[in-house]
């Protein structure tokens, strides 16, 4: 069997359904688990009705009742008046009203995973009932039922003997009775039968639990690019698609931000050997980006950039040299707050850290140590990270910006950078990344 996903942007709309339907009409005599994120950008329509219940202004019904409306509207595109899909839909809406009858509590996060993961509960089952309209035989599976986490409300971690024994028992005796099985990313479900979500992005890890638990033959995610590019079409000129890259690579150029995978799909795959293809919905016949076994390839320059960093200048209040026991205090918080180290270096007396700015873990790291350390924050920066750089290409990449910070290891060289505002990124030739 084989596992595909299908993202929010392959189906925004009644003809991103259709075309879907039109790929998965060439894989029909195959056994497959497909996996579906929320339609379009549902996700953050769903978080902005939760925002305005948390703050009470009033607004939150008058959101939901639009994002409703719009998948009623989508389903009156593509079905007949008295569809069953129109119920089917308009119970799991309801689910998320119960959420918007409770007083806002404390539990933010919880309540949060029981509204947003509505988007992918719907699309879900307009998908499926979609597929058996177009005569593809299909069967919708709560992905719920499979995907066990702990209670970590927004970033469930996953149980993996628990999911492993959920989907060997649920998922083959359903592919058996020939058609497709179609199921939700982003959620899993807590012993406790609550509602959680993996963490945004997270329907390309979904797949690769389901994949890496039913010892899929391969992964394919179907996206709107040709498949695995060499630096971000919307910032670069001159990108080139990589026909296939390494596990290691794609682990490496996923964690330091590159938004075509969620970083953490890859080593569900790689500890089952299992290849992952990365497809074009709008060019089904390309042949897309292979990801799979670390054979020894020679790529060309790969730039990640990741967006919205700060720097922490941290250093001693009474000018004690950095030691061993302060960096040890000061990664335990980071590691209690969620903070990403991206870079870091240090000096006698100081120490610094480039991580995401998230304002309000960052504002309590910088309390929680205020005992001992003074720590200075520099925000509006950016992470480049290049992989299998050129001279060339970092010349390039440093145009119109201010180095802050810089680091090269082995083949990856690294800087944060603030803009200089008046160079266009677009401007900037990378040329020098054409493959050899
Ligand atoms: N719908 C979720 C999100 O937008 C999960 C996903 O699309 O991967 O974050
Ligand atoms: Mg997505």
């Amino acid at each position: 069997m084989k596992v595909f996903k299908f993202g929010g942007a392959s189906v925004k709309d009644a003809a991103g359904l259709q075309n879907v339907a039109s790929i998965l009409k060439r894989f029909q005599d195959e056994q497959l688990v497909i996996i579906v994120s929320a339609m379009g950008k549902n996700t953050n329509a769903l978080e902005a009705v939760l925002a305005s219940h948390a703050k009470q202004d009033g607004k939150a019904q008058e959101l939901y009742d639009a994002i409703k409306e719009s998948h009623y509207d989508l389903c009156r595109a593509l079905f007949d008046a008295n569809d069953e899909v129109f119920s089917a839909v308009n119970d799991t809406f309801v689910e998320g009203e119960w959420v918007l009858e409770e007083a806002p509590s404390d539990n933010y996060d919880y309540m949060y995973d029981q509204l947003v993961s509505v988007g992918e509960l719907v699309s879900s089952k307009i998908l499926a009932a979609y597929l058996n309209k177009a005569s593809l035989k299909t069967q919708w599976l709560d992905a719920r039922d499979v995907v066990a986490t702990d209670n970590t409300y927004r970033e469930g971690w996953v149980i993996w003997d628990k999911t492993k024994a959920n989907a060997q028992r649920i998922v083959p005796p359903m592919l058996a009775q020939g058609g497709f099985v179609v199921t939700q990313g982003f959620i899993g479900s807590t012993s406790e039968n609550f509602t959680t979500t993996l963490g945004r992005e997270g329907s390309d890890y979904s797949a690769s639990i389901f994949s890496h638990c039913l010892d899929a033959e391969s992964m394919s995610i179907w996206k709107d690019v040709p498949g695995v590019l060499n630096a971000d079409p919307r910032l670069f000129e001159h990108v080139i698609k990589l026909d296939r890259i390494s596990y290691r690579e794609a682990i490496e150029m996923t964690y330091y931000g590159a938004s075509v995978i969620h970083p953490k799909t890859i080593k569900p795959l790689q500890n089952k050997n299992i290849p992952l293809y990365v497809k074009s919905f709008i060019d089904p016949d390309g042949v897309g980006t292979e990801i799979s076994s670390d054979n020894e390839e020679t790529y060309p320059p790969i730039i990640v950039v990741e967006k919205n960093q700060a720097l922490l200048h941290i250093s001693t209040l009474d000018y004690s040299f950095v030691a061993e026991h302060h960096m040890a205090r000061l990664f335990g918080k980071a590691a209690d707050l969620r903070l990403f180290v991206n870079m870091m270096q240090n000096t006698a007396i100081s120490f610094t850290i480039c991580v995401p700015n998230i304002p309000d873990r960052l504002q309590k790291f910088i309390e929680d140590v205020s005992d001992e350390f003074k720590v200075k924050m520099e925000s509006g920066l950016e992470l480049l990270t290049i992989r299998h750089y050129n001279e060339e290409t970092i010349a390039n990449l440093k145009k119109g910006k201010m180095v802050l910070f810089e680091e090269r290891i082995r083949n990856t060289l690294q800087m944060v950078v603030r803009n200089i505002p008046a160079v266009e990124r677009r401007e900037v030739d990378i040329a020098g990344s054409k493959a050899s």
